[in-house]
C-alpha cells in the first residue's frame, strides 16, 4: 500500500489548504457550499419516523458498515500523470439511492466521508469538499431518476426491473460526469492545467471502474429486497475490482517511478514534459532543470550506501517541497535530478526557482549524528526559447548544468552562444545515445613499443562506434560531441568496463599488459570514476597497474578543484596517469611535477612534423629531455616512419606508438599480436640502436 501514499491527491494542497482568494480556493469553496446546501436540503426531506423505522432493520446497518468500509480505501486509477480515487462505497451508496432515495444515500455518504477523514487524518477542507462533491453527484443521479418519475423513500423503496435499464444507466452517467468534472476541475486548478486535459487523461480508466461499481448497484438492490442477508456477498466482486485496479496501478506506478525516492523517473518525466509542452500557453514558458549533486559520492563512499540512500531520500523530499504543486521533481538516476515547471513566466522567475532549489540542497543535512554539506549545480532550459522538445530541452539543460558546474556558479541558464551543438551534431548525439544503449561501441587496442628494446609497454584502448549505416566512426567525430553532454559519463563507463574485462582476459592468460584508457574532462568532474575503477579492479582481480588513465593536458590547465579531488583519489587507488597530447596545452613545469603523472605522451602533431621542421624536432627533443629529467616516461604518439622512430630513439624517447608498429586492432587481433610480440622482440631495438650507431 506504501506506493499509494506517495501519489498526489487532487485536493491535497500540501496540508495547508489552498490560499484564500485563489481560483482553486474559490472552486473548492463553491463546490463545498453548494454541496452542503444540497445535503441540508436533502436531509430536510427525511422523515424522522421513516428513518427510525429503517434504522431498526439489520439491512440499514449492514449497508452503513459497507459504505463506511468502502470509503476507507480508494480504488486508485492512474493514468501516467493524473490520479483519481474511486471509492468502493460508490456501489452501496448508489444502491441506497436507488432503493431508499436521495436523503438516505447522502446521509450515509456524508457520515462515511467524515469518518474516513477522521481515520485517515485528512485536512478538513478536503473532507468538506469530498462531502460536497459526492452529495452533488448523488443529487444529479437522483434528479435524472426523478425525471423518470422514480422517487424512492425508505417507506416506499424502489426495486428496479429489466425495463428500468435506461433510467438507471442515465442516472449512473449523471453521477459519474458530475463527480469526474468536479474532481478533475480541482486537479486542473491545483496543477494549473486545463480541465479538458486532466479529464482526458483520467476519464478512461476511471469510467471503467465506475461502470463496474455503478453497474452492480441495481443488483445489490434486487438482492436487498429479496434476501438482504446475501448483500455482503457483493464484497467479493468489489474486492476483485479493487485488487485488479490497485495491481495495475501499482505496476504503472513502478514503471514510472524511482524505487528509492518514490519520485517520477525519466520515463514519467518525458510524459509529463510532453504534456506540459502541448499545454503550454502563449507568453508562458516551460522550464526544465537538471540538478546534479556535488560531493554526493564522497558521502556514499565514506558512509556507505544505506546512508547515501537516506541522503538521496532527504534531497528528494527537500526538492519536492521547494516547488509548487503541478511541478514535477524526477530522479534520473544516481545523484541526478530533474525538475519540470509546466508554466513559468520568464527566465528570471526560472532562475529564482533554481536558486530556491539549490538553497534547499545546500542546507546542511544531519544523518547518523553527522552533518553533511551538500551542494548542487542547476542547469536551466526553457521552452520555447531554447528548445522545441523534450530531447533538446534535456540536452540544453545539461549544457547549462555543465557550465554551472565548471564555472562553479551553481545555477546557469542555457546560453546558445556558449553551446557548440549544431542541429546535425544533435542528431548525431541522439544516434549516439542509442548506440550506447544498443552496444554499438567497441574498443580497439594499439600497442606502445619500447624504442630501445622493442618491448611492449602496454596498449591504448581507443573507442570506435560501429554505426549500422555509416560504418565505423572514429572517436574524433563523436567524443568531442559527447563531452558536452551527459552521455560522456555513460561512454566512459562502458570504455572502462570493456577495458577492464579485456585486461582481465589478458592478465589471466599470461599476457600481463597495461591497458590505457582515455578519459575526458567531464569524467574528472565525476567523482564516481575512482569508485568504478576500484570496484572493477577488485571484481576482475587485477592490480591497479593493469589500467592506466590518459588525461589530456588541456584538462589539467584550468584551476579546477574538482578534477584535483578525482585525480587525488585515483593516485590513492594506485592507478597510473598519463598526460596525453602533451605540447598542445601550456602546462607549466611546476604543475607537471605536482600531478601524480607516470607518463607523458608527446602529441602526434609534433612527431609527424619532425622530419620537415627543425622547430618541431627541437620541441620534441626538449619535451623528451624535460620528461626524463622529471623522472617520467616519454611516449611519442603518431610514429609512422622508421625515420621518426630512429630519431626518437636517438633522442632517448622511451616508448612509441603509431602505425609504424601497428594500427589500433580489434581485441582478437590485438591478442594475436601481443602473443607474438610480448617477449622482447629484438627487431625494433636493434634497428634503433644500429641507427643510433651509424648516425
Ligand atoms: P589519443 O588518445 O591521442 O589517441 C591516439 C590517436 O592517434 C588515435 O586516434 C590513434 O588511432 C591515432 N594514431 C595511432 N597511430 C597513429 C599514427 O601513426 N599516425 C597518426 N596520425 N595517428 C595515429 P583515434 O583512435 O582516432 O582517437 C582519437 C582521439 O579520441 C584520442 O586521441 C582520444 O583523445 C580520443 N579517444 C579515443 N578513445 C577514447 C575513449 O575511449 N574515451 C575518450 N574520452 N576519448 C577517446
Ligand atoms: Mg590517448
Ligand atoms: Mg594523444
Amino acid at each position: 500500500m506504501g506506493v499509494l501514499l506517495l501519489m498526489t491527491d487532487p485536493t491535497d494542497t500540501r496540508d495547508t489548504g489552498p490560499r484564500l482568494g485563489t481560483p482553486l480556493w474559490a472552486f473548492l469553496a463553491g463546490v463545498s457550499v453548494i454541496g452542503f446546501t444540497a445535503l441540508v436540503a436533502a436531509l430536510f426531506r427525511i422523515d424522522p419516523a421513516q428513518l427510525a423505522d429503517l434504522a431498526r432493520t439489520p439491512l440499514f446497518w449492514m449497508l452503513a458498515v459497507l459504505v463506511v468500509l468502502g470509503e476507507l480505501r480508494p480504488v486508485m486509477v492512474s493514468s501516467a500523470t493524473s490520479v483519481g480515487g474511486t471509492y468502493p462505497s460508490t456501489m452501496f451508496t448508489f444502491a441506497v439511492l436507488l432503493h431508499f432515495g436521495l436523503p438516505s444515500a447522502v446521509l450515509m455518504q456524508a457520515v462515511a466521508v467524515v469518518m474516513n477523514g477522521v481515520v485517515t487524518r485528512k485536512a478538513w477542507h478536503r473532507v468538506v469538499f469530498n462531502v460536497g462533491q459526492s452529495t452533488l453527484a448523488l443529487t444529479a443521479a437522483a434528479v435524472v431518476l426523478g425525471i423518470f418519475g422514480i422517487v424512492p423513500t425508505p417507506a416506499l423503496p424502489w426495486v428496479p426491473s429489466g425495463g428500468d435499464l435506461v433510467p438507471i444507466a442515465l442516472s449512473g452517467v449523471a453521477y459519474f460526469v458530475t463527480r469526474a468534472t468536479l474532481v478533475c476541475g480541482a486537479v486542473a486548478l491545483h496543477e494549473r492545467r486545463s480541465v479538458i486535459r486532466v479529464l482526458r487523461s483520467t476519464v478512461g480508466p476511471q469510467s471503467l471502474v465506475y461502470t463496474a461499481l455503478l453497474g452492480l448497484a441495481p443488483l445489490v438492490v434486487v438482492v436487498m429486497s429479496h434476501s438482504p442477508g446475501l448483500v455482503p456477498l457483493f464484497v467479493a466482486p468489489l474486492a476483485a475490482v479493487y485488487f485488479t485496479a490497485t495491481l495495475s496501478m501499482r505496476r504503472d506506478h513502478q514503471a514510472m517511478h524511482d524505487e528509492l525516492t518514490g519520485l517520477p523517473n525519466r520515463k514519467m518525466l518525458i510524459v509529463s514534459t510532453e504534456e506540459a509542452l502541448a499545454e503550454a500557453r502563449e507568453g508562458e514558458r516551460v522550464g526544465l532543470f537538471l540538478l546534479d549533486l556535488d560531493r554526493f559520492k564522497e558521502v556514499n563512499d565514506t558512509m556507505g550506501h544505506p546512508v547515501g540512500d537516506r541522503l538521496l531520500q532527504m534531497v528528494a523530499h527537500r526538492l519536492l517541497h521547494s516547488v509548487r504543486p503541478g511541478d514535477v521533481v524526477a530522479r534520473l538516476g544516481g545523484d541526478e535530478f530533474a525538475v519540470l515547471l509546466p508554466s513559468i513566466r520568464d527566465a528570471h522567475a526560472a532562475r529564482e526557482v533554481a536558486a530556491r532549489l539549490r538553497a534547499a540542497l545546500t542546507e546542511p543535512v544531519r544523518l547518523e549524528g553527522m552533518t553533511f554539506d551538500l551542494d548542487g549545480s542547476v542547469g536551466i532550459a526553457l521552452f520555447p526559447d531554447h528548445a522545441p522538445d523534450f530531447e533538446l530541452l534535456m540536452q540544453r539543460a545539461d549544457v547549462a548544468m555543465y557550465m554551472a558546474k565548471e564555472a562553479r556558479t551553481g545555477v546557469e541558464l542555457y546560453q546558445p552562444d556558449k553551446d557548440r551543438n549544431s542541429p546535425e551534431r544533435l542528431h548525431l548525439l541522439g544516434d549516439l545515445r542509442r548506440a550506447v544503449d544498443n552496444g554499438e561501441l567497441r574498443l580497439h587496442y594499439q600497442p606502445k613499443v619500447g624504442l630501445a628494446t622493442g618491448a611492449v609497454h602496454g596498449v591504448e584502448a581507443l573507442v570506435r562506434w560501429q554505426h549500422p549505416v555509416l560504418g565505423m566512426i572514429p572517436p574524433a567525430e563523436f567524443i568531442p560531441l559527447a563531452e558536452q553532454s551527459y552521455l560522456m559519463r555513460q561512454i566512459t563507463e562502458f570504455v572502462i568496463e570493456a577495458a577492464l574485462e579485456q585486461a582481465a582476459r589478458w592478465w589471466h592468460t599470461g599476457l600481463q599488459i597495461q591497458v590505457s584508457v582515455n578519459i575526458s574532462a567531464r569524467d574528472l568532474l565525476d567523482s564516481a570514476l575512482p569508485e568504478q575503477l576500484e570496484v572493477g579492479l577488485a571484481r576482475y582481480s587485477l592490480p591497479p597497474e593493469a589500467i592506466q588513465l590518459e588525461v589530456t593536458e588541456r584538462i589539467l590547465m584550468g584551476e579546477q578543484a574538482y578534477t584535483h579531488d578525482t585525480i587525488k583519489a585515483l593516485a590513492t587507488l594506485g592507478v597510473p596517469l598519463a598526460l596525453d597530447d602533451f605540447g598542445t596545452g601550456y602546462s607549466s613545469l611546476i604543475r607537471l611535477q605536482r600531478l601524480a603523472i607516470a607518463e607523458v605522451k608527446i602529441d602526434a602533431s609534433f612527431v609527424s612534423r619532425m622530419a620537415d621542421s627543425e622547430d618541431d624536432e627541437r620541441i620534441v627533443r626538449s619535451i623528451v629531455d624535460l620528461v626524463r629529467s622529471l623522472g617520467l616516461r616519454s611516449v611519442a604518439e603518431g610514429v609512422e616512419s622508421d625515420d621518426a622512430a630512429l630519431r626518437l630513439a636517438e633522442m632517448g624517447c622511451d616508448v612509441a606508438q603509431g602505425w609504424l608498429f601497428c594500427e589500433p586492432m580489434a581485441p582478437s587481433d590485438a591478442t594475436h599480436w601481443l602473443r607474438e610480440h610480448l617477449n622482447p622482440d629484438p627487431g625494433y631495438g636493434y634497428r634503433a640502436a644500429e641507427a643510433a650507431h651509424t648516425a
